[in-house]
């Protein structure tokens, strides 16, 4: 149903415009402009600000009339680095980039996939539900415009975020949160050959509480990880301060909270017991979400899946994304694949196949009666 042909040149077009995270901006004017040219009104915010981004988020209402709730269709446009000057080309149905730069297919495929089916239903003057679409920006590392996007200007209960590796077909429904634990443990200076008695040291209070945590593998669900742990002081000198930086990742938000407070309690208890002092923050970075595989929203994806003519199936997400962004907001989210390949690295792939599969299945999930 869909124009392959034009998809495709939208595709090329748009992954020839740098958009690493944090300069999202001509992205984001190219999107304004695109709608804006379908007779749409693109909204903006300020959602860069808040991480030093020149970009904004991109916004707006795809109003229907078929009956069924609103959902939201969400891409985000900004990509990893080294995503400047990509120059895409096709070889045997396989879009792929210069091998200096990634692909850009994470996630201007998704951008794309929603873009076509819209245009596709407005040419051909279709009856369509009711879609709010959100292209985001700064989604590598911490998903920080959906963070700042306003959710209360939505009225969809559920979104379908446009942004996984794995065939079209595929539905992620359930990703891990993440804590990030910044600990500083503080002890007591002193010499350490004249009155060593006199010293508290942070090295040894820290070693005593990390031998009596549980970490890296805690169960199926949970993993930990103290990825730094600094000091540098002379051999003369009892160190009075040691930094920890550590995580914890569950796809369950009770075992999340929970592991990330048995690190706190151990290194505590080790302060406690010399009569160091425990300086931490414990940073919820994302929280983990879990949607139901008998919901509509799963069902709903699975149905058009089947009239695209692909396989459907429901899988585990092992990262954050924008849809935990949305769960966290009381909006069910699940993540759909859209064929992209070893995203993140200069061997990125996008097969056209894929591509045209995923604005099919956005088409089907707004034309569904
Ligand atoms: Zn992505």
């Amino acid at each position: 149903m869909i124009n392959a042909e034009r998809l495709l040149d939208t595709f090329l077009r748009y992954v020839q415009i740098d958009s690493e995270s944090g300069h999202e901006k001509v992205m984001g004017e190219t999107l304004v402009r695109d709608v804006k040219a379908l007779g749409l009104e693109p909204i903006t915010d300020k959602a860069g600000e808040t991480f030093g981004s020149d970009g904004f988020n991109v916004f707006f209402r795809f109003p229907g009339t078929l009956p069924g709730d609103p959902f939201v269709l969400s891409a985000h446009m900004d990509t990893v680095v080294p995503g400047k000057g990509i120059r895409p080309f096709i070889e045997d149905g396989v879009i792929q980039s210069g091998p200096d730069t990634i692909l850009g297919g994470d996630d201007k495929s998704g951008i794309c996939g929603i873009l076509e089916a819209i245009t596709t239903i407005l040419e051909k003057g279709l009856p369509h539900r009711t879609a709010e679409v959100v292209f985001s920006i700064g989604e590598e590392g911490g998903m920080r415009g959906a963070k700042a996007f306003d959710m209360g200007q939505l009225k969809s209960k559920r979104a379908f975020v446009l942004d996984s590796s794995g065939d079209v077909g595929k539905v992620i429904v359930g990703a891990p949160g993440q804590i990030k634990i910044f600990a500083d443990v503080v002890g007591k200076r002193a010499h350490a050959g004249l009155a060593p008695e006199q010293g508290i040291s942070a090295i040894q209070v820290a070693a005593k509480g990390i031998a009596k945590m549980n970490l890296l593998r805690i169960d199926e669900e949970t993993t930990c990880n103290i990825g730094t742990i600094k000091a540098e002081y002379a051999t003369n000198i009892v160190p009075d301060r040691v930094s920890l930086i550590a995580e914890v990742r569950s796809r369950n938000f009770d075992k999340l909270n929970a592991q990330a407070a048995h690190i706190k309690d151990c290194l505590q208890a080790a302060c406690d017991e010399a009569g160091a002092k425990l300086e931490i923050e414990l940073r919820t970075n994302y929280v983990s979400y879990k949607v139901d595989e008998e919901s509509d929203t799963v069902k709903m994806v699975l149905d058009a899946a089947k009239r695209v003519g692909v396989k459907g199936f429901t899988t585990l997400g092992g990262g954050g994304s924008d849809a935990n962004i949305f769960n966290r907001n009381g909006i069910e989210a699940v993540v759909l694949g859209t064929g992209m390949t070893k995203v993140h690295t200069t061997e990125e792939t996008l097969k056209v196949e894929n591509l045209n599969n995923i604005a099919e299945l956005a088409f089907q999930l707004l034309t569904a009666e």
